[in-house]
């Protein structure tokens, strides 16, 4: 069964409130869509966005990629080799992992349909999945009354955006635990805000005064993997890598010099399903524990994460909130609350396309 064609289109979805981190503030997103049609008719979708600020990748870059290299690497080829296909999509050109994997996310669609299963039950499993809902780094009143808002429409996980303006950041943690019951624990992303003198100051503080923190996520420079090791040795609190982590490589270098306690893999990072199960796997070996995130992406691709998620008994942290800040509608997933549901049907959606 060959691969007879490769199309590829582009579209902008706005965000109904801007999204902030220490690198950066979107106000809307792009989503490039590959199309992988099968010679019997059959087609699998896949959907990459960039972000300049951390994977380099822009929509022109992510769209030449799928055009270019990774379609003459996989095109007339015959999906029956499919674990070949990826590695394949992998070797097809230096970086570019937001188009890689978007490329990977088709290719699993297009396969688990042509298996007749959805996605999830291809990669062998179905967790069931809540996500954690997204605090903006802002001031702290307004963080404050963000998080009650959402602690009040029944989330027990909020992952909170520090590291800009740094100064502020005690402030901003006093502010929340204010109006927040103290059994809701709050996850810490950084975004490579800190200096790793600063994180350790920082997260003492937060220790010594019971600031109910479960793990803080990438507190220093991504290529900083001295200061991120002394950070991740100097407190208690577990330290989760993410920008510093994208390929497997990166996963076995972390893991093996002990640089962080947790990895946070996205497929935009990893370049596709295919390196985020062996980067899972890697790390349950060594017993680090995963969480599944994505950048500010459409529901498709998130929605391919999650299958990946559901699937895999190693990733335990889910950071799945992204489509809710988008005005497009959820397609693939279905969120009630923070629960968060997967079609049964074929492929990644289990729609007809
Ligand atoms: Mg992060």
């Amino acid at each position: 069964m060959f691969i007879e064609d490769i199309r590829t289109s582009r579209r902008k979805i706005p965000l109904h409130t801007p999204f902030k981190t220490a690198l950066r503030t979107a106000t809307y997103i792009e989503s490039i869509t590959v199309t992988i049609y099968l010679e019997n008719g059959l087609a699998g979708r896949g959907e990459a966005a960039p972000t300049w600020v951390i994977t380099g990748d822009s929509s022109e870059s992510i769209q030449a990629a799928l055009e270019g290299p990774i379609k003459q690497a996989i095109l007339q080829q015959d999906i029956r080799h499919f674990q070949s296909l990826l590695v394949a999509i992998q070797n097809s050109c230096i970086g570019n992992t937001s188009a890689k994997a978007a490329a990977d996310i088709a290719l699993h669609d297009v396969y688990s349909r042509w298996m007749g299963v959805p996605l999830y039950q291809l990669l062998g499993d179905y967790q069931s999945l809540k996500t954690s809902m997204t605090i903006g780094v802002d001031d702290p009143k307004k963080m404050a009354k963000d998080a009650d808002k959402w602690v009040e429409k029944g989330y027990t996980s909020l992952k909170i955006k520090v590291g800009a303006k740094p100064e502020l950041d005690m402030d901003r943690i006093l502010a929340i635990r204010e109006v927040i019951p103290s059994e809701i624990l709050l996850r810490l992303d950084a975004n490579q805000g800190w200096t790793p003198k600063q994180a350790v100051q920082l997260i003492q503080e937060m220790e010594r005064i019971n600031a109910g923190i479960e793990f803080i996520e990438q507190p220093v420079k991504a290529n900083d993997l001295e200061g991120l090791k002394f950070v991740t040795d100097n407190v208690k609190t577990p330290i989760m890598a993410d920008e510093s982590i994208f390929s497997p490589q990166d996963a076995f270098k972390i893991i093996q010099g002990h640089y962080a306690d947790l990895i946070n893999i996205k497929l935009m990072k990893s370049g596709g399903i295919y390196n985020a199960l062996i980067i899972a796997d890697l790390a349950m070996v060594n017993q680090v524990p995963c969480m599944i995130g994505s950048m500010m992406e459409s529901s498709y691709s998130v929605g391919a994460a999650a299958h990946f998620a559901a699937a895999h008994p190693n990733v335990i942290y889910y950071d799945l909130d992204a489509p809710l800040w988008l005005t497009e509608k959820p397609e693939v997933i279905e969120y009630q609350g923070e629960k968060v549901s997967l079609s049964t049907g074929e492929g990644i959606s289990g729609v007809d396309k």
